[in-house]
Order: structure tokens, then C-alpha cells, then sequence
């Protein structure tokens, strides 16, 4: 999610190293000139950076102009990335990394590894962060982690924002600076082991370090999450050649595709056109795609040589720098929104989009109006295109034709650029709306997919326990067919044994027939053996005529003859009834062989049986095993998933609850908040009626200072009175002394007169001294009559004195009467105030003592970075000192900062008081 969108231009610095031994020994001329900071001259060109570093930059100046901002952007939930492009040994990896253990020498990585745990501990206490780093180099167009030696090919997938990553590369998860630096050691070891030489390797790879910032608002759980790539470019002297050899161009591209492809997606956005730019043809664009024109501060280092045997590369690069310089980006805080503030957004939205609409339609009126010649209504004072027109329309002048003809002309042109503007506004408007109708609808989109996952949720429970159910179902009917297999098995086990017994008992039998049938054999041999002895001795005998048969026992020869006879037959029916029983019994012997044979082979369809029955019985056992396995198992899913259900239906209840209970803390919050606001407003206002009073008080004072001097004044006035008093008897003195001057003056006159007359009745001389007289005398007229004057002055002067005395003794009076009135109210005030601040400060303390019971766990004062231990974490991240790291979390400053605050206040708070 995205806020706060801010277009900018990507950064290009240029930084130029000093000659170095090779060349100075081979004579190079030192090609550049620097002029002004912003300025490098290269024969005779001027090229114009956002900043240009001269030779003698220091690495600390350079990451101080440039780098520290990115920081503070990072950490605001912005992009950031920073490139170092040049030619091979111009500089790049000395500006990115540096010496890494060196403080002066050291590069913007390390640098920027300190800065950021500087920053997060002066950040608000509530804020959680997540830090992980990766590091990575592509080589060959093949992304190889540098933290684990045996991902060599890693490819570049989108997240759910569409924006690319590296997948499968290796993330440590880092608590301090020393713990970066650890990663970097242990990436640059790797990349060494790897490679024969480095040198070479170094000048054709791209090292990429990337920074992961997440943090997250304790209490509000606002999230924000800032990515920063440090990416030490290649040796950009393979793009030249690409671009001077043809024949070369394949197999070089092939060595960097990714370098070349950035210089051509630099020139298809420094262009503008935009229609296509080509960041799919090399990994690196695409790692880096939103650094280059995308959401994402950029800042690019153009590392130069100063060497004229470089001029060339120098040039080139230069310019890469100038068209990359055109770039522009729109960066914008990556800020994960929670529901509630979707919701707010989306309202907030909508009702611009209404007032947009309604301003659009307002315009558009207008503007027919205003295409139909008709006059523009002034009734919307605000919008500027009306006055244009408010003036005009009412004063008439006089004017030539040539004049009209040019005023005209500006009028047409106004209009044109009225249009314009119109044109301009709308069109803007309308973006604005199809952007917040685009916000509107993520937001409903967004909703719509929560939707849709919760019932797909609810549905896959549904589904599993429906599974589990037929499972169950299943599970019995096969238990129950393997215990009627077994009673099956018994039974047969039954029959075979009892075949079996009939089967021994047959044998048994058999053996005994033929022990009788053999002993027969022998008798009957031995018998017919007997009998052919006898025969042959006797055919002998008859045959040898030994045997003379004498005739004269002829009657005993007969008889002889008939035993013998006799006994023949006899032998003859025994040896036909030996035959016999001979017959009988092979019959018999036969019978039994068959009888055998069916037997045996009954046995053996009975141990095939039997073997069946047993593989079907260890297959039945195994399936019941498997059966049973599976039954655990679902039974376990079931009770997990039952497990996840009460607990999601817990945390929608808890959740509820929480969120009523977080809703009526914020409300009470709010409540206190509002108190405190209240009181705090009422301290204020008490505050400045004390100061009122008080500049009343002290321009009552003033007032006083004035009246007193003013009494004094009427204490000096009134002195004056007397004097003028005393003035006045001597007037009065003065005024009887010039009366009787006068008098005198008369008599003088009338004596003079009378003496002029006897004078002129004597002779006319002497007039010379009644001149000087007449002279003395009228002086002394003037003198008199100035003195008059100054008389009625000092008695008119001293009347209205007399007159203004009164009042001003009133005025007096009333003035001390105020004082003492507003000493006392001041008095109460001050009173008053002091009350209201001493329950002002219990309020405080007690709502302070109620939250610190209600977040007893919470701790105090500074920025935490969390340090979450994965599975497969490297042990060597989880170091001891890391963990004393994370724990102290640099609180302690943070502590006495705020109590060294508080004590100010309290101070403060004593001395206002005391006043
Ligand atoms: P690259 O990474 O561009 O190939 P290096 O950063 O490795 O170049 O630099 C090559 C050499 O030049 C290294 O020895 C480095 O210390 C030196 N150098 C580069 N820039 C500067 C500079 N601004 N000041 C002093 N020495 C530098
Ligand atoms: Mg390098």
C-alpha cells in the first residue's frame, strides 16, 4: 500500500578520485575543473550534477551530502537506493564500502549501518523495528548469495505488489551496527573464497547489499517498511566497448548483460517515451526496477578518474550520469494500512471523489457557459477562473482599432490558455477520480479477497471435517470387515487343524498297512520260497529218478501223494488267497497313495489358503495401522483445526472484546485527553488572564507612575499657585506701585504739562530733556503694560489650574481605588490559578499512574528494535553483546533526557508561582 506519493529526480552525484601513483608516474594530465558545487569542466564542456565532489572530498563530507538522507527516508517508510557507476578503479567501491574498519576511510554502507541504529533509538518509543540484510552479487547474469555459498543461481520472482525480489537469498536478521558489519565481513570472505581472481571478478560483478526495514506502531500497529539496495555497480568500461565493437557486442553482453541493459533502461526513461522499458532483459533491472522509475529514492554516484589517459571512459560516464539525472521517480511510503484505516480511506475517498465530481460538474457547466458566449455568473468567489472576468465586463473605455484588434487578440489568447488550464484541471480531476476510484476499489477489492479467504477458510473447515466424518464412517466399516476377516481366519484356522489331524491319523494308518503289507510280502516269500525249495528238491528227486517210487508202497505213496496232494491245494489256495490279499492290499495301498495325493494337495490349497489368508490379514493389519495413522493424524488435524477454529472464534470474541475494550480506553483516552486539553486550556487561559492582569496591573502601575507624576506636577502646580500667589500680592503690589507710578506719572504729566506750558510761555528751550523723558517714559509704558499682560496670563493660567485640580484629584483617587481592586483580583487570581494547577497536576498524575497500571509491561522512553530468532538463524548473529544491544535499547539517555525535561518544567512551573 502506498501514501504520500512524491515525484523526484533520481540524484546523480559526481565524485572524481585523485590521480594515482601510475599515473603520476606516467605524467596524466589532470583533466578536470571544478566550478561552483555543482559544476565539472572536461575539455571545455561543462556538466552540471546535483552535486560534484572534488578529489579531496572526504568519505564523511560525501556521506553527509548525500547518503544520511536516504536514511531518514528508509526509516520513513520510503525506498531507497544508491548506485556507484564508473569505469573499473574509479572509485565506486571506495564510496560504497570504503575501508570498513576504518572511521575516517569508511564507506556509505558502514556509515549508513551506524546512522540507522542512531536514528531508531531517537525515534518514538513505540515503534518495533525488523531489520534484515542480504548480500548478494550477480555474476555472469547468475545471482549468487554471498551468505550462503551454495545458492550460486538465484532467480528474481514478484511479490504480491508485483514488485521483484530475490527469492531464496539468505536473510540475517540484524539488532546492531557491529552485527552489519558482521554479515559484510562474512559476504566479502565468501565472495573471496569463491572466485581466483578477485580482481578481475570484482570489476565484472555487481554487489548488491540489501537493507529491510519493517516497523511497526506498538499501539496504533501502523506498519511501514522501507527497502534499501547498496548496489556497487560493475566496471563501466564493457558498455563503451559494446558500444564501439560490433563484433565484440554478443560475447560482451553476455560477460555484463546486466550493466548494458541498465544503461539502456536509463536511455528508454531518460527519453520519456515510456512505452517499453526494458527491465526484463537483465537481472539487475529487474532487482532494481523500482529504483529506476519506480517507487523508490534514488541517488546514483558517478565515480570519475581525473586521468587524460581515461578521458574517454570519463566522458562517457559523464554522460551516462547527465541522462540518468533526467529520471524521474515517484516515491511514496510503503504503509501497511490496518482495516479500520482502509475503511477510513476509502469514506475519505469517496467523499473527495463526491466533491471532485460535484467541482467537475460545477466547471463543466461553466464551461459550456462559458463556450456559449454566455457571461460567467461570479457565484463561486473562490474558484480562480472567474476573475478573470469579475472586472472586465464593467468598464467601458474608448479604444482604436488597432488597439481593439490587440486586445482582442489577448483576449483570444487568455481564453486559449483559460481553456488550457480548464482542459488541465479537468483532466487532472479526472485522474484524481480514476486514482481514488482505483483506491476505492483496491480497498473493495481488498475486502472482497478478506471475504472470499474467510469463507474459502470456512469452507476447507467444513470440508475437513466432512473428511473427518467419512473417515471415521470409513475406518469403522474397516475395522469391522477386518474383525470378520479374523473371525474368518479363525475358522479356517479351525478346519486346517483339524484336516491336519485327520491327515496324521491317514498317515499313521498308511504307515501301518504298509508295515502289514511288507511283512505279508515276507511271509508270503518266505512261504513260496519254502514252497519252491520244497518243489525244486522235489522235481529233483522225481526229475533225478532218485526217488524210486517202490511200487510195493504204492498204497502208502498214494496216500503220500493226496496229503501232498492235498497240501498242494492247499498251498495253492493259500498262495491264491495270498494273491488275493496281495491285490487287496497294493489296491488298498493305492487308494491310499490317491487318498494321500488328495489329501496333500488339499493340504497344500489349504496352506495356499492359509498363506493368502495371512498376506491378507498382515495387508489388513497394515491398512488398519495405516488407517489408524491416518485416523491420529486427522484426529490431530481436527483437533489443531478445532483448536484454530475456537481459537479464531475466541479472537473474533477476544478481538471483539478487544476492540470494544480498545475502543472504550480510546474513548476514555480520549476522554482524559479532552480533560487534560480542557485543563490545560484552562491553565492557559488562566495563564494569560494572569498575564493580562498582570500587563494590566503593571500599565496600572504605569497609570499610577503617570498620575504621581502628575500630582507631582499639581504639588509643583500648586507651589506655583503659591508662588503665584505671593506673584500675585506682588502684582497686586506692583499694580498699586504702578498706580501710584501711574498716578505719579499723571502728576508728572499735568506737572510736565504745566511746565511745557511755562516753558513755552518762557521760550522754547530745554526740550531736549523733555524728550529723553517722553523716551523714559513710554518705556516704562510698555514695560508696564508688558507686565500687565503677563499678569492676566498667570491669573488665567492659575484659574483653569484651579479648575483642572478637582478632577484630577478625582481621577486620583479613583486610580488608587483600581490599584488596590486589582491587587486583589490579581491576588485571587494568582489564587485560583495556583488551585487549578495543583488538581491540573493531580489529574495528570493520577491519569499517568491509571495507564501505567493499565500497560504495566510497557517500558519507557526509546525506540525498540525487535530481533525475532528464526529457525535457522546463524548462531554467530545471536552473539551475546547483539542480545545486551537490543536489551539496553539505549534507554538510558532516553531517561534522563526526559527527566532532565520534566525537571525543567517543574521549575518553570515553581518560578511562575513564586512571580
Ligand atoms: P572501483 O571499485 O571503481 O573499481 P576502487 O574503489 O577499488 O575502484 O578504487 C581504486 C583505487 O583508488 C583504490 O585503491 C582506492 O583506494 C582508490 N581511490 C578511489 N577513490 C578514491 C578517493 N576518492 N580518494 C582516494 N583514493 C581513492
Ligand atoms: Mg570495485
Amino acid at each position: 500500500m502506498t501514501d504520500a506519493v512524491a515525484e523526484c529526480n533520481i540524484k546523480v552525484l559526481c565524485r572524481f578520485r585523485p590521480l594515482n601513483q601510475a599515473e603520476v608516474l606516467r605524467g596524466d594530465r589532470f583533466l578536470p575543473t571544478f566550478q561552483g558545487d555543482d559544476t565539472v569542466i572536461i575539455g571545455g564542456k561543462p556538466y552540471v550534477f546535483d552535486h560534484v565532489f572534488p578529489t579531496n572530498t572526504t568519505q564523511e563530507q560525501v556521506y553527509n551530502t548525500c547518503a544520511k538522507q536516504i536514511v531518514k527516508d528508509v526509516l520513513g517508510g520510503y525506498n531507497g537506493t544508491i548506485f556507484a557507476y564508473g569505469q573499473t578503479s574509479s572509485g565506486k567501491t571506495h564510496t560504497m564500502e570504503g575501508k570498513l574498519h576504518d572511521p575516517q576511510q569508511m564507506g556509505i554502507i558502514p556509515r549508513i549501518a551506524e546512522d540507522i541504529f542512531n536514528h531508531i533509538f531517537s525515534m518514538d518509543e513505540n515503534l518495533e523495528f525488523h531489520i534484515k540484510v542480504s548480500y548478494f552479487e550477480i555474476y555472469m547474469e547468475k545471482i549468487r548469495d554471498l551468505l550462503d555459498v551454495t545458492k550460486t543461481n538465484l532467480s528474481v520472482h514478484e511479490d504480491k505488489n508485483r514488485v521483484p525480489y530475490v527469492k531464496g537469498c539468505t536473510e540475517r536478521f540484524v539488532s546492531s551496527p557491529e552485527e552489519v558489519m558482521d554479515v559484510i565481513d562474512e559476504g566479502k570472505s565468501n565472495r573471496h573464497v569463491a572466485v581466483t581472481n578477485m580482481n578481475e571478478h570484482s570489476s565484472r560483478s555487481h554487489s548488491i547489499f540489501l537493507i529491510n526495514i519493517k516497523q511497526e506502531h506498538v499501539e496504533t500497529e501502523q506498519k511501514l517498511c522501507g527497502k534499501l539496495y547498496l548496489v556497487d555497480l560493475a566496471g563501466s568500461e564493457k558498455v563503451s566497448k559494446t558500444g564501439a565493437a560490433g563484433a565484440v557486442l554478443d560475447e560482451a553482453k553476455n560477460i555484463n548483460k546486466s550493466l548494458s541493459s541498465l544503461g539502456n533502461v536509463i536511455s528508454a526513461l531518460a527519453e520519456g517515451t515510456k512505452t517499453h522499458v526494458p527491465y526484463r532483459d537483465s537481472k539487475m533491472t529487474r532487482i532494481l526496477q523500482d529504483s529506476l522509475g519506480g517507487n523508490c529514492r534514488t541517488t546514483m554516484f558517478i565515480c570519475c578518474s581525473p586521468s587524460s589517459y581515461n578521458d574517454a571512459e570519463t566522458k562517457s560516464t559523464l554522460m551516462f550520469g547527465q541522462r540518468a539525472k533526467t529520471i524521474k521517480n515517484a516515491a511514496s511510503i510503503n504503509l501497511e494500512l490496518t482495516a479500520e484505516q482502509w475503511k477510513r480511506k476509502y469514506e475519505k475517498e469517496k467523499e473527495k471523489n463526491k466533491g471532485m465530481r460535484d467541482t467537475i460538474q460545477r466547471l463543466e457547466l461553466e464551461l459550456r457557459r462559458w463556450r456559449n458566449g454566455e457571461p460567467l455568473h461570479c457565484s463561486d468567489e473562490s474558484s480562480p477562473l472567474y476573475l478573470y472576468n469579475s472586472d472586465s465586463s464593467s468598464i467601458v473605455v474608448r479604444i482604436s482599432e488597432e488597439e481593439r484588434q490587440k486586445y482582442e487578440e489577448e483576449i483570444r489568447k487568455l481564453y486559449r490558455q483559460l481553456d488550457d488550464k480548464v482542459n488541465m484541471h479537468s483532466v487532472i480531476w479526472l485522474q484524481l477520480l480514476a486514482s481514488s476510484r482505483g483506491d476505492s476499489d483496491k480497498v473493495q477489492t481488498e475486502l472482497g479477497r478478506l471475504q472470499t479467504e474467510s469463507d474459502c477458510a470456512k469452507a476447507e473447515v467444513r470440508e475437513v471435517l466432512q473428511a473427518l466424518e467419512e473417515l471415521a464412517v470409513n475406518y469403522d466399516q474397516k475395522s469391522q470387515e477386518v474383525e470378520e476377516k479374523n473371525l474368518h481366519n479363525k475358522q479356517l484356522a479351525e478346519q486346517l487343524s483339524l484336516k491336519m489331524v485327520t491327515y496324521s491319523h491317514l498317515e499313521a494308518e498308511l504307515t501301518q498297512m504298509h508295515e502289514v503289507s511288507s511283512q505279508q510280502r515276507k511271509r508270503i516269500a518266505d512261504v513260496l520260497n519254502g514252497l519252491m525249495k520244497d518243489l525244486s528238491e522235489f522235481s529233483a528227486i522225481v526229475g533225478n529218478g532218485e526217488i524210486k517210487l517202490p511200487v510195493e508202497i504204492s498204497g502208502a505213496i498214494e496216500e503220500e501223494f493226496t496229503v501232498a496232494r492235498l497240501y498242494i491245494s492247499k498251498i495253492k489256495s493259500e498262495v491264491k488267497s495270498m494273491v488275493k490279499r496281495c491285490r487287496q492290499l497294493e489296491n488298498m495301498q493305492l487308494e491310499c497313495h490317491r487318498k494321500m495325493e488328495e489329501t496333500s494337495r488339499e493340504l497344500s490349497s489349504c496352506q495356499l489358503l492359509i498363506s493368502q489368508h495371512e498376506a491378507k490379514i498382515r495387508s489388513l493389519t497394515e491398512y488398519m495401522q495405516n488407517v489408524e495413522h491416518k485416523k491420529r493424524q486427522l484426529e490431530d488435524n481436527y483437533d489443531a483445526l478445532s483448536e484454530e477454529f475456537f481459537m479464531l472464534q475466541n479472537s473474533a470474541l477476544h478481538a471483539e472484546s478487544r476492540q470494544t475494550q480498545l475502543s472504550r480506553l480510546r474513548d476514555e483516552i480520549n476522554e482524559k485527553q479532552r480533560l487534560i486539553d480542557e485543563l490545560t486550556d484552562k491553565n492557559q487561559s488562566l495563564e494569560l488572564e494572569l498575564a493580562h492582569v498582570r500587563s494590566s496591573l503593571s500599565n496600572l502601575k504605569q497609570q499610577d507612575d503617570t498620575k504621581s507624576a502628575c500630582l507631582e506636577q499639581l504639588f509643583q502646580k500648586e507651589r506655583n499657585e503659591q508662588s503665584k500667589q505671593d506673584l500675585k500680592r506682588l502684582e497686586d503690589t506692583v499694580a498699586r506701585e504702578l498706580q501710584t507710578l501711574h498716578n505719579l506719572r499723571k502728576l508728572f504729566v499735568q506737572d510736565l504739562t504745566t511746565r511745557v506750558k511755562k516753558s513755552t510761555e518762557i521760550g522754547p528751550d530745554d526740550s531736549g530733556g523733555s524728550n529723553t523723558q517722553k523716551q523714559k517714559i513710554s518705556f516704562l509704558e510698555n514695560n508696564l503694560d508688558q507686565l500687565t499682560k503677563v499678569h492676566k496670563q498667570l491669573v488665567r493660567d492659575n484659574a483653569d489650574l484651579r479648575c483642572e485640580l478637582p478632577k484630577l484629584e478625582k481621577r486620583l483617587r479613583s486610580t488608587a481605588e483600581r490599584v488596590r481592586a486589582l491587587e486583589t483580583a490579581l491576588k485571587d487570581a494568582k489564587q485560583g490559578a495556583m488551585n487549578d494547577r495543583r488538581r491540573y497536576q493531580q489529574e495528570v498524575e493520577r491519569i499517568r499512574d491509571a495507564m501505567r497500571l493499565r500497560y504495566p509491561t510497557r517500558r519507557s522512553n526509546a525506540a525498540q528494535i525487535a530481533k525475532p530468532v528464526r529457525p535457522g538463524h546463524h548462531v554467530a548473529a545471536m552473539s551475546p553483546s547483539s542480545f545486551s544491544y537490543t536489551s539496553t535499547r539505549a534507554s538510558k539517555p532516553a531517561t534522563s533526557y526526559s527527566n532532565a525535561l520534566f525537571q525543567q518544567e517543574e521549575q518553570a512551573a515553581l518560578q511562575k508561582t513564586n512571580t
